[in-house]
């Protein structure tokens, strides 16, 4: 899939929309979900061109491909997730219901999730 210069997301690295930052490094962006499904619901992105996480793992450098792990474990550290515990989703494509064309992890925490999918 090729990657849409206009998706919401690049849109927000860009600077011209606006979003509340978490984190952020040379190589990633993490800021919150305007729509959130739990206490915590942060976003990490790379700042690379990447559809998903397919496209990440495939083509993204070590440096872009480690900044992003120490993201995730970043939003973890500044929101106080270590010690309760919290969970982490990427969807990925059609069958996965990704919205965004531009890859994100989703940190979810701050209270019992539940079961991991929805039974519906
Ligand atoms: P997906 O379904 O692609 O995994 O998730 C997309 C996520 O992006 C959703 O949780 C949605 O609430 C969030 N989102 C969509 N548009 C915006 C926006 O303009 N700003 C922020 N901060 N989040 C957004």
């Amino acid at each position: 899939m090729m990657y849409d210069d206009n998706n919401i997301f690049a849109k927000i690295l860009r600077g011209q929309i606006p979003c509340k930052k978490v984190h952020e490094d040379s190589h990633t962006l993490a800021f919150e979900d305007i729509n959130p499904q739990a206490p915590v619901h942060t976003l990490v992105i790379p700042k690379g061109k990447y559809v998903s996480m397919t496209d990440f793992a495939a083509k993204a450098s070590d440096a872009e491909l480690a900044a992003f792990s120490r993201a995730v474990l970043k939003v973890v550290e500044i929101k106080g997730l270590q010690a309760g515990g919290y969970r982490l989703i990427t969807n990925n494509g059609l069958n996965g219901g990704q919205e965004v064309p531009h890859l994100h992890v989703h940190v979810v925490g701050g209270q019992p999730l539940g079961p991991m999918l929805s039974r519906k």
